[in-house]
């Protein structure tokens, strides 16, 4: 195998953040020098910063097949999703108490669940198959009288798997027509937008969140779309920016790049598609011809093109990402790093999958540099990593 390492980093990260695209980043730079203007100023530089900001809008408006005045800049995924949980939760108070979510949420959406139920709502974490999919059934099923917000992942970050969100929205809305009341409903597409399609309407859902980072835009600024006439108590008061739901000085530099990186993207949606789809196929056949005990997690079918996660058995996530990083991959295993121990990834364990084989899960995701040679690499890596953790007793685990 090949034992040198490359010149270049192998970035199989790209579930936890990307690169900023050089288009991107050029257009956002005039924002940072002399078009520094407040977008609320009333003079020339202000109103400068206005237009970059009605420009970013339309943007986003096309690539969402949303109203322009549905369109709210935050600062993030984690942002967009505690403004449309608390914001509808509280809302709609009066008229209910219950939501429902699942079980393999971003920590963003189920923490914010949490802190609800702090406050008195009561909320059903759905289950999922063994794939990771929930089923709209299910969602129907768990609707009450007292329900008033549902919200599902559009794509998980962990193992890729896509929820069928447009079938529980059309469900979930039946339900609530036959009961004559409003129930809400949200989809985190932040692992979703560039891979899926985000048309607001096909989907069917009022809220949706989206975060820059995940597809070569800046960190820090998002998008929550609101449909109009959702039911909704913003959580940032001030100054009133982005129509009094989202109150801050804009980040517009952030914003301008955020706009172009998701039109970027979803004009180059089929080729990246295509192209990540050819190499997560090899991976994975790889990974299984040449490695014994792995676990593919996630549909088989049924997943983000860019997505590829495994369980191995007899090892821990931890040495894998090291000795990967040692020999120039970027990965990530499921498994969160909590008081010095590895605690299984909650997505695996909601698949069934024992504690001791989720800790031995690792997480590759490819993006539009990634090439078929990387691949090869990748594949020689792993095999020869594995076969060397398996046979030091210390860093392999006893059982599974
Ligand atoms: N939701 C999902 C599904 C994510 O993958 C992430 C980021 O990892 C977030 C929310 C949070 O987004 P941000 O990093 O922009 O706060």
């Amino acid at each position: 195998m090949a034992d040198t390492r490359p010149d270049k980093l192998i970035y199989l990260d790209h579930a936890a953040t990307t690169s900023v695209d050089p288009r991107v980043l050029g257009a956002m730079l005039p924002y940072f020098g002399q078009s520094y203007g407040n977008a609320s100023s009333m003079h020339t530089l202000g109103q400068e910063a206005k237009r970059a900001l009605d420009e970013a809008r339309e943007k986003v408006g096309r690539a969402l097949n949303c109203r322009l005045s549905e369109v709210v800049f935050t600062s993030g995924g984690t942002e967009s999703d505690n403004a449309a949980l608390k914001g509808v939760a509280q809302a709609l108070r009066e008229t209910g108490d219950h939501i429902i979510t699942t079980s393999i949420e971003h920590h963003a959406v189920l923490h914010t669940c949490q802190y609800l139920e702090s406050v008195g709502f009561q909320v059903t974490y759905l289950p999922v198959d063994r794939y990771g999919v929930v089923s709209p059934e299910d969602v129907a099923r768990a609707v009450t009288n007292r329900t008033v917000l549902v919200s599902v992942m559009l794509a998980n970050n962990e193992i890729g798997a896509i929820e069928p969100v447009a079938e529980i929205a059309q469900q979930v809305k039946q339900v609530a027509k036959s009961q004559g009341r409003t129930i809400i409903v949200h989809t985190d597409a932040v692992q979703g937008a560039g891979y899926l399609d985000l048309d607001a309407k096909a989907l069917g859902v009022d809220l949706m969140s989206l975060s820059a980072h995940k597809f070569h835009g800046p960190k820090g600024v998002g998008i929550l779309y609101i449909k109009r006439g959702t039911p909704f108590i913003p959580q940032n008061l001030g100054g009133g920016q982005e129509r009094e739901r989202r109150s801050g000085t804009e980040d517009i530099p952030g914003i301008v790049g955020c706009a172009l990186a998701l039109e970027l993207r979803q004009a180059e949606r089929e080729r990246l598609a295509q192209h990540c789809r050819r190499l997560r196929d090899r991976l994975v056949a790889g990974i299984q011809e040449r490695i014994p005990g792995a676990h593919l997690n996630g549909h088989p079918t049924q997943r983000l093109p860019n997505n590829v996660n495994f369980s191995f058995e007899h090892v821990e996530g931890e040495p894998v990402l090291l000795g990967l990083d040692m020999k120039g991959i970027a990965a990530s295993s499921g498994s969160a790093c909590s008081s010095g121990s590895l605690e299984p990834s909650h997505v695996l364990l909601a698949l069934g999958q024992p504690a001791e084989l989720a800790r031995g899960s690792l997480r590759l995701t490819l993006g539009k540099d990634n090439t078929e040679d990387e691949v090869e690499y990748v594949l020689d890596t792993l095999a020869e990593l594995l076969g060397r953790l398996r046979a030091m007793p210390s860093l392999s685990t006893t059982s599974h």
